[in-house]
C-alpha cells in the first residue's frame, strides 16, 4: 500500500495498562490528526480474551502488530519483580522491533516510544526517524521522572530518601516522601539506577507527549517549559495531549452492564485495582466487610489474594483462568447478592464508569483509571499500591479535591471495614461533601472535553506535533524521489 500521510510506529510495552493508553494515542492520531499509524505491541502472553479483543483494534489507518515474543525465562527470574521483566522484554525485542521497521515498504516519519521503549529511541536515530516519548501519566510524574537525574545525588540519596525530607521540583508541588517513586526508594537497587537513565534519555527525544491537559496541570507544565524552572531539564517540547481516555465501545451482552441498567441513579460504587493491583488476604476481608456494612450497591472486580505483591497481576491478568472466587467472607456472596455483583478478574471498566448508576469508584488511582473516572463525572476514594499511585491519589485529594482516602496508606497498614465503610458513605451519600467532589469532577470532565476538542489546548498540542512530523515526511519524499 503507498502511504501518502505521516506514518508513526508506537511501541506498547507489555502489561495492559501501558498497551490501552498507546492505543488510544494511535486511535487519536489517526481519527484527530490525519496520520497513518502502527502499534507495536510487544507482549509477554497473548493468549488471554482481553488482549486479543485489544489487538483485534487496526482499522483503515491503524495497523496493529504483534512484535513475536520473547523467551527471558533464561535472563529473568520467574519471582523477578514485574518491572524488571518488562525492561528485560523490551531489551529483547529490540532486534525485533529494528526488523519489522526495516521491512516496512516506506519508512515510518516517527517511532513513539512509552516509558519503557527508550532504548529503541537509537533505532530511530539510526533509521532518520522523528523519536519522541509518550508518558501515559501526568506532568507532574514525568517532571519527576527527569528531575531526578538531575538533581544532586545528595539532595535525593540523604535528603529524600534518608531523611524523609520533600523531594523539591523547581516550580512544581514537592513530593512527600511517602509518595515518592517506587524506583527512587532504594539507591542499591538496579531498578533505581535503570530509572535514573530513563530520565536522563526521556529529555533526549524531538518532544515528549504526556497524558494531561493544561487545565488540569497548569503549574508543572509552565514549569516544564520555563527554563529557569524544569525547562533546561526537559529541554525538548513536551505536548500535554491529553486526556487520552479509553473510548467508550459498545458491549454485547455484559451481564455486569444489564445488572447496572437496572439499579437507581448513582446508587453503585464501583471497586477496582486496575490491570496489576492485588491485595493480601486480610485485606480483602476487610474490604469485603466495609462494602457490606455500607449498605451502598457495589460492583467489585476481585482477584485472588497475594500477601506481599501489590501489582503482582500487572503482566498476567489479561491472560489465565478466571478461577473460583473463594477467598471472601463466608456467606459474603449471598449476603450481598441483592446489592453486589463480584466479578472475577477483569471487567469492561470504561463502560461501567460511563453508566448513570455509578456513583463512585474506589480505584488504585493509576492514571488510566483516573482519568476513566474524570472523563464520567465520577468521585473516587483513592487507595494507592504501586508505582507512581500514591502521587496520583494526593494529587485527586489534596490538591483537586474530588477523592477521599484512607487516614494512612492502604500499603502502611491494612485498612479497617469501619474506616472503609465510612469512605463509602462519603463518596456515595448525597451530603455536603460529596456535593462539593462531584462538583470538582464535573467540572474537570468539561475542561478536559474542551481540551480534547478542536481549537482546545490538547488538540492544538497534538496538531503542533503533527506539522513537525509533516515537515520530516516531506523532507523524506523529496530525498526519496530525487
Ligand atoms: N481495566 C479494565 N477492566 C478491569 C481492570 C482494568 O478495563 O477490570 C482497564 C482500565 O479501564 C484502564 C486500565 O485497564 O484503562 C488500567 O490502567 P491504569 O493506568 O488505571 O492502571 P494499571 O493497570 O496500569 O496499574
Amino acid at each position: 500500500m503507498q502511504i501518502t500521510k505521516p506514518h508513526a510506529v508506537l511501541l506498547a510495552s507489555p502489561g495492559m495498562g501501558h498497551l490501552i493508553p498507546v492505543l488510544e494515542l494511535g486511535k487519536r492520531l489517526v481519527t484527530h490528526q490525519d496520520f497513518h499509524v502502527t502499534v507495536f505491541v510487544v507482549a509477554v502472553d497473548v493468549s488471554g480474551e482481553n488482549i486479543s479483543k485489544l489487538l483485534d483494534s487496526s482499522s483503515e489507518h491503524l495497523d496493529v502488530l504483534m512484535l513475536p515474543t520473547v523467551d527471558i525465562s533464561g535472563i529473568v527470574d520467574p519471582d523477578e519483580n514485574f518491572v524488571i521483566k518488562i525492561v528485560v522484554t523490551m531489551h529483547e525485542s529490540l532486534s525485533a522491533i529494528r526488523s519489522a521497521i526495516c521491512g516496512m515498504k516506506i519508512r515510518p516519519t516517527a517511532l513513539i516510544v512509552d516509558l519503557f521503549g527508550t532504548e529503541a529511541m537509537a533505532i530511530a536515530d539510526e533509521l532518520e526517524m522523528l523519536k519522541y516519548v509518550f508518558i501515559a501519566s501526568n506532568a507532574w510524574f514525568l517532571a519527576a521522572t527527569i528531575y531526578g537525574p538531575a538533581v544532586d545525588k545528595k539532595v535525593l540519596d540523604d535528603e529524600h530518601i534518608n531523611q524523609k525530607k520533600p523531594l523539591k521540583i523547581p516550580g512544581c508541588t514537592p513530593i512527600r516522601f511517602e509518595d515518592t517513586l517506587e524506583a527512587f526508594l532504594d539507591p542499591n537497587d538496579p531498578l533505581y539506577h535503570g530509572y535514573l537513565s530513563v530520565g536522563r534519555v526521556i529529555p533526549t527525544a524531538d518532544g515528549i507527549l504526556v497524558n494531561t491537559w493544561e487545565d488540569l496541570e497548569s503549574k508543572t507544565l509552565r514549569a516544564l517549559k520555563d527554563d529557569k524552572l524544569l525547562g533546561c531539564v526537559a529541554r525538548t517540547t513536551v505536548y500535554p495531549i491529553g486526556p487520552l481516555a479509553r473510548a467508550v465501545e459498545a458491549v454485547a451482552e455484559n451481564q455486569v452492564l444489564e445488572w447496572l441498567d437496572m439499579q437507581p441513579t448513582e446508587s453503585v460504587i464501583y471497586v477496582s485495582f486496575g490491570s496489576g493491583g492485588t491485595l493480601p488476604s486480610k485485606q480483602m476481608m476487610e474490604l469485603a466487610w466495609g462494602l457490606e456494612q455500607s449498605q451502598q450497591r457495589f460492583i467489585w472486580v476481585v482477584r485472588p489474594p497475594l500477601e506481599n505483591d501489590v501489582s503482582g497481576s500487572f503482566l498476567t491478568v489479561g491472560n489465565g483462568p478466571v478461577g473460583t472466587v473463594d477467598y471472601l467472607p463466608n456467606g459474603f456472596m449471598n449476603r450481598t447478592h441483592n446489592v453486589g455483583l463480584v466479578v472475577p478478574m477483569w471487567a469492561p471498566q470504561a463502560q461501567i464508569l460511563e453508566h448513570p448508576s455509578v456513583g463512585a469508584f474506589l480505584s488504585h488511582c493509576g492514571w488510566n483509571s483516573t482519568l476513566e473516572s474524570i472523563v464520567s463525572g465520577v468521585p473516587m476514594i483513592a487507595w494507592p499500591l504501586y508505582a507512581e499511585q500514591k502521587m496520583n491519589a494526593t494529587m485527586l485529594t489534596e490538591e483537586i479535591g474530588m477523592s477521599v482516602r484512607s487516614r494512612e496508606l492502604p500499603t502502611e497498614r491494612i485498612v479497617e471495614r469501619e474506616e472503609i465503610e465510612m469512605m463509602v458513605r462519603r463518596v456515595m451519600v448525597m451530603d455536603k461533601e460529596r456535593h462539593a467532589m462531584k462538583n470538582k469532577v464535573k467540572e474537570l470532565k468539561n475542561s478536559a472535553l474542551k481540551a480534547s476538542s478542536k481549537g482546545g489546548s490538547s488538540y492544538n498540542s497534538l496538531s503542533q506535533l503533527t506539522k513537525d512530523c509533516e515537515n520530516r515526511f516531506q523532507c523524506l519524499k523529496v530525498k526519496a524521489e530525487g
